[in-house]
């Protein structure tokens, strides 16, 4: 069967989604080319020597005053080619903001309210009529995925107001569809939330802040707000090598692929972000493009980072994906210099690195909640023919034959989920345990 048609076997699409689309048409070509979807369409082609998805926009904006905001925005992507350019005829646009915990605007962990209106407030007057605009993130571990967390989200990061507007709505949906993703390097299955996959177009709106595990926080990082709540702490504990933890980001990003970014700089985060231990700074900033991997790659640089250490920009050069050179990026509304942040405060620390080398966690705590809380592959003793495909793709040899049986080794199992991709006959179940069904309340999937 053609892989590309095979990519989501799980979710269940509204019929004529973005998502849906993108599989029918059979497009191809994308990981090594993110951001290069013609806006509201689907054609997944570059357009030229300097390709847009190369290309970065910058403009200055001094505070979150609506009317400075909106001009702003508007001449940054207008710079781009325009907000109805991307918009297009989409009838549902996610706004995807970053909203990574319950917090005042002011401490400049969030997305601002502001910045988000006045986007609104552009899109509605270049859509067609009745469009729906959902506000939609799935945030932070410290907020479960729950409709009393979302709404006392909202209400701390000052969006209640935004909700009350024609048309639009701040997302309370708390479901997620199971999806299959076999081009993902290293996340093969996912669970996206629903808004985001039924969406017909994705406006991604990052912050510019700096993050203590992977050095920012932008474009990319940003959509890891797309896996479905807890599920990102099981993603941490998995993916504790910073490299493999970049590369699952980028495989978020790379599924989700946002039609445009637009990235609230005007009061960024620096010093220890991404959250309230960051120190809010007036960077005075707006940035946009259609390849969320040039925009951090340009993200880093005006923060002051040397080249070459973002380990997200690592991978993305390893994998060959555009914008992960920074002489690839096309800079639009001045010179990049003009833009730098003087003496910008970069994280010192990495807690995660710190965690990562303690024998104790590392040896007792990460494999107990891999082996109890994740999925794990169980043989479908009545589909399975032994044919032993999984044995063979299986990269940590953790499948065996025994009497006539499967069996695993799940101290050895990485929970990569190559066996059930792999499989001819759909003969592998991935099963919760027993906690785990207890701990997410989930139903086990076939
Ligand atoms: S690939 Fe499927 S059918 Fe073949 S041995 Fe493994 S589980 Fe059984
Ligand atoms: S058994 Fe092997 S292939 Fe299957 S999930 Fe575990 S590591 Fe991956």
């Amino acid at each position: 069967m053609d892989i590309l048609n095979n990519i989501i076997v799980k979710t269940e699409l509204t019929k004529g989604t973005r998502l849906e689309t993108e599989i029918k048409e059979n497009k191809t070509g994308y990981l090594m080319d993110p951001g290069t979807q013609t806006p509201g369409t689907s054609s997944g082609m570059s357009s030229g020597t300097i390709s847009a998805s190369e290309t970065v926009s910058i403009t200055r904006c001094n505070s979150y005053d609506i009317e400075e905001l909106t001009e702003g925005i508007k001449k940054c992507v207008g710079m781009l080619g325009g907000f109805k350019k991307f918009i297009g005829t989409s009838k549902k646009i996610i706004l995807k903001p970053n909203l990574l915990s319950a917090s005042n605007p002011d401490l400049a962990v969030t997305t601002h309210p502001a910045f988000i209106e006045a986007i609104i407030n552009i899109i509605k007057k270049v859509c067609v009529p009745g469009t729906k605009i959902i506000i939609a993130d799935s945030p932070g571990v410290s907020t479960p995925h729950t409709k009393k967390d979302l709404k006392r989200l909202y209400k701390e990061c000052g969006l209640s107001h935004l909700g009350e507007m024609e048309n639009v709505e701040l997302n309370l949906d708390t479901g997620f569809s199971e999806i299959s993703f076999k081009e993902g390097k290293v996340l093969k299955h996912l669970e996206i939330i629903k808004p985001v996959l039924e969406a017909d177009l994705i406006i991604n709106m990052p912050k510019f802040k700096t993050h203590n595990l992977t050095k920012i926080t932008g474009a990319v990082k940003n959509m890891f707000g797309s896996i479905y709540g807890r599920t990102k702490t099981l993603l941490h504990t998995k993916f504790m090598d910073i490299a493999k933890f970049s590369d699952m980001n980028l495989d978020v990003y790379l599924y989700c692929k946002p039609a445009l970014n637009v990235m609230d700089g005007v009061i960024s985060l620096e010093g220890e972000g991404p959250g309230a231990s960051g120190k809010p700074r007036n960077t005075g900033l707006i940035l946009a493009a259609i390849n969320g991997i040039a925009l951090d790659n340009v993200v880093a640089e005006l923060m002051g980072f040397k080249r070459g250490i973002i380990p997200l920009l690592q991978c993305a050069a390893q994998r060959g994906i555009k914008g992960a050179e920074l002489e690839e990026i096309n800079i639009l509304g001045g010179e990049l210099a003009d833009f730098a942040c003087e003496n910008f405060i970069l994280p010192k620390k990495s807690p995660v690195d710190a965690i990562s080398k303690n024998r104790f966690l590392n040896t007792y705590i990460f494999p107990f909640i891999r082996n109890n809380l994740s999925l794990s592959p169980y043989e479908n003793i009545k589909e399975c023919t032994m044919c032993k495909t999984c044995i063979e793709v299986c990269p940590e040899k953790a499948i065996s034959e025994g009497q006539g049986v499967l069996v695993f080794d799940y101290k050895k199992c990485i929970r990569c989920f190559c066996c059930s991709e792999m499989c001819p006959y759909g003969a592998i179940d991935l099963k919760y345990s027993a906690l785990g069904n207890l701990i997410f309340g989930r139903k086990n999937i076939k």
